[in-house]
């Protein structure tokens, strides 16, 4: 039977439920069917709210309490509901008093992380006055290994930053798509090809619950295309006290051929992906209106939800409001983030495409009653810095139609401007990324903190939000650190060795070379890190560039050094799979094998293992192509030494004594001899500053000199590089103004602008 979809117009029916400024409590509620029909026994009934709540993605006592319900189903799926929809035997569980008191525990901990927030800053100054949530839209979020519907840097800030609004208890919901076949997951052939395979995830088992509309019914939303509407399902993953609305198209209510538009994370061809971010930003902006929920200010993170704005616009005039009136009202409650240095990054659509397939759905004049806004200003509106009326540029539109925008670091916003300066659109401000510290400290790491300097990473809001505060990482002494960092390197290692294991079996390697693996990646060995997506501009090989150089380094008797590569390449970039190539036959080569490994599969959970286990952290692109970087941030606060060129984040990081500089800030046009000297200031530092730091040990078998940048890379990175710092920003600097509102200073907070 098909299902009446939710109809425009139909959450006027009841007053808004989703939100109401006048009630004390803030938080966005939506409502849902109850989820996956696993049995619990009443005296354990909070674990089903527990289980669908994202919290316990960055609460370890509660993975913990989840992993001793049934440790080898929770390290197998790491995720909570399908732990409990396996077979249970609660009756054991149940006589232990010692887990049914962590129960206890970790519930009322849930439940008064929940009630909590309205004594915290955001409430107290803007509570009263902000008239709606933020309304927060991205193609991908990073929330946990478990929901895979990210493909990397955008979509973990993108989870970072909701987790940190629920943190700071903020009225705050997020749109995005739920993709049932994710991110491809991948592997290397024995010939180190990369293979992609597509994950078809059961629904059902994932942490994320059906939304009902204010019928009752589950909540379906459409999209008006030329010849038929497509339909699409409303799930919700519910972050803390923040709801993220997830659409999905593959469901009855679509033709076959519409089902996949939702399958994979931006699909390649471009119609589809047209349809694709049709339903992200018009489908996103239509189920935030079934439900009643109307922000007061919509934040768009990358132009990929840049639809968002025209129908809201649509709405408008539907509602008889002139167009460009309306188009001046979404203009001033709009904000957008801008993710890519080069223009060619940005997503463009042919002109002619977007008449034929989105021109019906936005102008009123085709199809009766669904609007009112001529394509031809939209196109207009969305053209790019080169004038070419053929493309849609969604960056142009967004940065055309928002009330501010911003960059995601100082050295970005410059780029950015240069790029942009052509649209006569306003600055584009300087807004640095960060990470969402509960998410990335290890948890030995994390106790420490608590231990010596009485900081909670839940709340770090609470330390004044100053750098000064985290200067006390001096008082941890140096064993302790140094203990903590072994123990967090351990469990890589075991993680590491593994991955590799299974690798090599797969491959088909002799059983000694996977004896060899034992004694591999010891915990003594200085240990190099290097992760993320394999783009050519990131030099993943420009280590290799003197293999001879590089092989005396790694093959010192005394003061030896091992390298862990991980990270995926786009499906369709062939020189990013080439790089992945050159770093799995040098790790087998009878150079290097033993010293150098390359881990499968990069996603969360091995960055987890690799920014909290590893020594150094490498990160050498081409200098101003990344605009930020987030790893290298999350490596730091966990005392782990960056290594890196001045760019994106650690141009504004490095302050000369928490890691290390690669290169200067002057970039030489010929690439070629940018590549060699960065190489050659590469090597220089490993051989002469990295390796006679980290091997100099005291009395203890502490090395200090290297605790010493430890610390510094924890002090220097704990509060200004975490997302909490960043939303203080987005709020004083984004959010206030497009709402109207005048950014107040919390007493005894110094202001963004200031702390920058
Ligand atoms: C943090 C993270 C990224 C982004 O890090 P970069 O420094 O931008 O490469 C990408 N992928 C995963 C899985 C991450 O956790």
């Amino acid at each position: 039977m098909r299902r009446a979809p939710a109809r425009l117009g139909q959450a006027n029916a009841k007053p808004p439920s989703g939100y109401d400024a006048r009630q004390m409590d803030h938080a966005v509620h939506v409502p849902t069917l109850p989820g996956a029909s696993f049995r619990l026994p009443p005296a354990l009934d909070g674990f089903r709210r527990l289980s669908y709540n994202m919290w316990w993605s960055w609460n370890p006592r509660a993975r913990a309490l989840f992993s001793r319900i049934d440790g080898l189903s929770w390290s197998r799926y790491r995720n909570p509901v399908e732990v409990l929809s396996q077979p249970i035997a609660w009756s054991e569980l149940l006589d232990d008093p010692a887990f049914k008191a962590e129960y206890t525990q970790v519930l009322a901990e849930f439940d008064h992380y929940m009630a909590g927030g309205q004594e915290h800053w955001f409430n107290r100054e803007y509570g009263a006055s902000l008239a709606g949530p933020i309304g927060y839209f991205c193609a991908e979020y990073g929330f946990h290994e478990s929901l895979g519907i990210y493909s990397g840097g955008l979509g973990v800030l993108a989870g970072d930053h909701i987790k940190t609004a629920s943190d700071m208890a903020m009225p705050f919901v997020g749109v995005g798509l739920l993709y049932k076949h994710g991110y491809f997951r991948q592997t290397i052939d024995a010939d180190g090809h990369q293979e992609h395979a597509y994950p078809d995830f059961d629904l059902a088992k994932l942490p994320i619950l059906r939304v009902l509309g204010q019928d009752g019914e589950p909540l379906t939303i459409s999209v008006e295309l030329p010849d038929r509407d497509l339909y699409a399902a409303v799930w919700l993953a519910q972050v803390g006290r923040v709801p993220v609305l997830l659409l999905d198209t593959d469901i009855p209510d679509n033709a076959e051929s519409d089902r996949p538009v939702t399958h994979i994370l931006y699909v390649r061809g471009r119609e589809m992906r047209l349809h694709q971010e049709l339903v992200l930003g018009t489908g996103g902006v239509r189920a935030l209106k079934a439900l009643g929920i109307k922000p007061a200010v919509w934040h768009l993170n990358e132009g990929h939800s840049a639809f968002q704005l025209v129908e809201r616009t649509r709405a408008l005039v539907a509602q008889g409001v002139a167009l460009e009136d309306a188009l001046e009202r979404v203009r001033s409650t709009s904000v957008f983030t801008i993710h890519t240095p080069v223009s060619a990054g940005n997503e463009r659509f042919d002109a002619e495409l977007v008449r034929r397939v989105a021109g019906p759905l936005y102008d009123g004049d085709s199809r009766k009653g669904t609007g009112g806004v001529p394509i031809d200003r939209i196109l207009e509106l969305a053209r790019g810095i080169d004038g070419d009326a053929h493309q849609l540029d969604m960056t142009a539109l967004s940065l055309r139609l928002s009330n501010a925008a911003n960059a995601v670091s100082k050295l970005h916003s410059v780029t950015a401007n240069d790029t942009w300066q052509g649209l006569g659109n306003k600055q584009i401000l300087a807004v640095t990324n960060g990470v969402h510290m509960p998410t990335w400290v290890g948890h030995p790491m994390r106790h420490l903190f608590s231990r010596h300097l009485g900081a909670e990473l839940d709340n770090i809001d609470a330390h004044g939000g100053i750098d000064s505060f985290w200067e006390r990482t001096d008082q941890i002494p140096d064993m302790d650190l140094w203990e903590a960092h072994q123990r967090q390197k351990l469990e890589l290692m075991i993680f590491a060795r593994n991955r590799l294991r299974h690798q090599f079996a797969r491959h088909g390697e002799a059983p000694g070379t996977l004896e060899e693996l034992e004694d591999a990646l010891d915990v003594g060995t200085l240990t190099i890190g290097f992760a993320r997506r394999f783009a050519t501009y990131k030099r993943a090989s420009l280590i290799f560039s003197d293999i001879d150089r590089l092989a005396r380094l790694l093959w010192n008797k005394d003061r030896p050094l091992q390298i862990i590569f991980a990270g995926k390449a786009h499906p369709a970039d062939r020189p990013g799979q080439g790089v992945i190539q050159e770093i799995f036959a040098r790790s087998r080569s009878p150079q290097l094998r033993g010293r150098v490994f390359i881990l499968e599969d990069y996603d969360m959970r091995v960055a987890r293992f690799m920014v909290q286990g590893v020594d150094v952290w490498l990160n050498n692109p081409r200098r101003p192509l990344e605009a930020s970087g987030t790893s290298g941030m999350k490596a730091a606060c966990n005392g782990v030494a960056n290594l890196s060129v001045l760019d994106g984040w650690w141009d504004e990081g490095w302050v000369g004594d928490n890691g290390w500089a690669i290169g200067g800030r002057d970039n030489n046009p010929d690439e070629g001899a940018q590549d060699y000297a960065d190489a050659q200031d590469l090597y220089r530092i490993l051989e002469q500053e990295v390796v006679p730091l980290y091997y100099t040990r005291n009395k203890d078998e502490v090395p200090e000199g290297w605790t010493a940048e430890m610390r510094r890379s924890i002090a220097s990175t704990i509060w200004k590089f975490s997302t909490t710092r960043m939303l203080h920003e987005y709020v004083e600097r984004m959010y206030m103004p497009a709402a109207g509102l005048e950014a107040k200073k919390p007493a005894g907070r110094r202001t963004a602008t200031e702390a920058g």
